[in-house]
């Protein structure tokens, strides 16, 4: 097909509902439920080049966030964490990659309409593809522009913020597209009570006198994966890591260091906010010593609890 968006150029085969299929032939009915409503869940998780082959990272922590979001929905995913690791170890060796991103999704299909969901069938998918680094190679050491966004996150207490679930990410669409409407590469959102919560896609981390600060879990976001690792990383480091913070906006001002972590955007720092110059305006000291000792981990694939080796 010659729309197919670039970066899934290469891909060959999906996973659905236990079976590798066609590109082409991973489709789904125009009446699905997810697609109305959003009652989907869903991970991002990176597999990376290492000398011992590929390797996923954090699978395990993935695929248990994974079955927790579903259970928010009652969607309760008809394969065990085996099944799921195994279709995917095999997919990312069908498709001959040795680094890539990976998307689990489970979801409400094609089934009666209306908001009890209950009878629609679960649809489980998984897809792996190449995805270079996610806010750009550059921003990686240069660090990104960001802007505080007019839109703030749904608070735990509406929608639960620890699920990964489909029909949210709207809120972050929001906040990334103002974010760039206005010439920013990024955006960070408040929370409800006015407090920095963290990116439309990654958490948020801030270095004061030496000492690092992240969000805590009831400041509305998503406990993510990166942010764990860069918490123990950071710890191991001898830094005193406060990861229960709560984060002023206008703290961010006056941070000697900014940086976000996810799994798309692994640890990018940020060389201003609203125009305001964080430090010295590029990637400070501490962000470089948590970027680097994450990529000299993902790169080495050395921590076998944290690898599964595909
Ligand atoms: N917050 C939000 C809203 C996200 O979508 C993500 C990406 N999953 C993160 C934080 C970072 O989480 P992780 O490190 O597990 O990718």
């Amino acid at each position: 097909m010659s729309d197919r968006p670039e970066m899934f150029e290469g891909v060959d085969e999906l996973w659905l509902d236990g079976e590798f299929v066609d590109f082409e032939d991973a489709r789904i009915h125009v009446l699905t439920h997810a697609l109305h409503y959003g009652t989907g869940v869903f991970e991002g998780v990176r597999c990376y080049e290492t000398e011992r082959g590929p390797a996923i990272f954090r699978w395990e922590d993935h695929l248990e966030r994974f079955y927790d979001s579903g259970k928010v929905y009652d969607i309760d995913i008809p394969f065990e964490p085996a099944e799921l690791t195994a279709a995917t170890e095999e997919l990312i060796r069908r498709e001959g990659l040795q680094s890539c991103y990976i998307r689990p999704i489970a979801f409400y299909g094609y089934g009666p309409l209306g908001l009890n969901p209950s009878k629609a069938p679960i649809k489980t998918a998984i897809g792996v593809w190449p995805w270079g680094a996610y806010l750009g190679e550059e921003a990686l050491e240069e660090g990104v522009d960001v802007a505080v966004s007019s839109w703030r996150k749904y608070s735990s207490s509406q929608i639960p913020t620890n699920a990964k679930t489909t029909g949210t990410y709207v809120n972050s669409v929001l906040a990334s597209l103002e974010a760039k409407g206005n010439g920013y590469t990024e955006a960070i959102v408040l929370n409800k009570e006015g407090n920095v919560a963290e990116g439309p896609g990654e958490n948020i981390f801030l270095v004061r006198d030496g000492e690092i600060y992240t969000t805590g879990l009831a400041e509305s976001i998503l406990d993510g994966i990166t942010r764990q690792t860069a918490i123990e990383l950071a710890e191991e480091r001898g830094y005193e890591v406060h990861d229960e913070a709560t984060i002023s906006r206008g703290e961010l001002y006056t941070a000697d260091e900014l940086f976000f972590t996810g799994t798309a955007a692994e640890v990018t720092p940020i060389r201003s906010v609203d125009d305001n110059v964080i430090g010295e305006g590029t990637k400070g000291p501490v962000t470089d010593e948590i970027q680097t000792a994450f990529f000299d981990l993902v790169e080495s694939g050395d921590r076998e609890e944290w690898f599964r080796y595909v």
